[in-house]
């Protein structure tokens, strides 16, 4: 590991001065990504700035919704009576991912702000322009069977690791940040973004801003839902697909839908369309089967990952039939 200078502010305010006026600098909470990328050589930040003694761990309740801290432990959150209650989708998002331990030390922002794991990014023999711009994509012609089947560019077909923003996509869920420039909210679809020409950007945060919180908005998808996670080891493992699905349900006719998909795309996938096909329909399999064909429209493999074009379709009908019966 690369020699680096290590801080721990206690005011978010310091914490985002040290990384907005030093380009070397990177924040650490859990650090259950950032450490492997640095042991592997893949970052090299030469400033560590610890963020664990701000004043971040809240969850709270307004009138609108749930506010989650950004140093909110996942287990935290997954074990929060108000979340448990209020947005049990999220709840089985986070459960769904990683290790008990690894819950036990990844932060909500941290969750987010996670980084894919395409083996080629991870290996400084093999090209990538994520790790290094320029350098190519290995996985395009290469092993590409755990990677994208919407957005990719020509540039990175990687996908997005995390299990808990394809709820909170879903959820219309909201990021709100604090950085040079003062303090803002970013919708979360905003937040991540797709490869285009600039793969090694995985976000729209600009630099030195940190994520000091996540805001759920209240609705109606407190009963009906479901995280179908399909992957190769139950145990522990990313997603090969997954799917987020809520029903607001009026008897068997649905009122509202959100649904998302993960494993699929460089940014938790979001699917519109296939919500609004569902409105006013009858909460049965036909129903879902339909919804499924308009989400997988403009969905296109690579050499090893044909298997997702069925298994994102089916990963989504299981969510949906799971949600209806919840
Ligand atoms: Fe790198 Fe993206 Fe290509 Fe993977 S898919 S090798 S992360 S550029």
């Amino acid at each position: 590991m690369n020699p680096f200078r290590y801080i721990r502010p206690t005011k978010p305010q310091a914490a985002i001065d040290a990384v907005a006026n030093d380009p070397t600098a990177t924040f650490i909470a859990g650090g259950t990504n950032l450490v492997d990328l640095m042991k592997r050589g893949v970052m090299t930040p030469q400033k560590l700035v610890d963020i664990n003694r701000l004043p971040l761990t809240k969850i709270e309740h307004d009138n609108n919704g749930l506010r989650i801290g950004a140093l909110a432990l996942n287990a935290t959150v997954a074990d929060d009576r108000q979340v448990r209650e209020r947005q049990p989708l999220l709840v089985q998002a986070i459960n769904a991912g990683a290790s008990a331990q690894l819950r036990n030390m990844a932060t909500t922002g941290g969750n987010l702000l996670q980084r894919t794991r395409c083996p080629y990014f991870y290996d400084l023999a093999l090209p990538c322009n994520k790790r290094e711009p320029g350098s190519g994509c290995g996985a395009l012609e290469g092993i590409n069977r755990m990677h994208a089947i919407f957005g990719f560019s020509d540039k990175c077909i990687a996908v997005h690791p995390s299990d808990m923003s394809v709820a909170l996509v879903a959820l219309d869920a909201t990021v709100q940040v604090s950085g040079p420039k003062g303090n803002r909210s970013i919708p979360f679809a905003d937040l991540h973004r797709l490869p285009g020409d600039t793969p090694e950007k995985d976000t729209t945060l600009e630099p030195g801003e940190l994520i000091t919180a996540v805001h759920v908005p209240d609705g109606p998808f407190t009963k009906h839902v479901s995280y179908y996670k399909v992957r190769e080891r139950a145990s522990y493992a990313f997603a090969l697909v997954s799917a987020a699905a809520a029903l607001d349900l009026d008897g068997t006719t649905i009122r509202a839908a959100r649904l998302a998909l993960g494993g699929v795309a460089h940014k938790p996938w979001r699917l519109l369309a296939a919500e609004q096909a569902l409105v006013g329909k009858p909460a049965t399999e036909e129903t879902f089967r339909q919804a499924a064909t308009v989400a997988m429209q403009g969905a296109r493999a690579f050499k090893h990952n044909e298997y997702k074009l069925r298994l994102a379709p089916n990963t989504l009908v299981q969510a949906l039939n799971t949600a209806a019966a919840a």
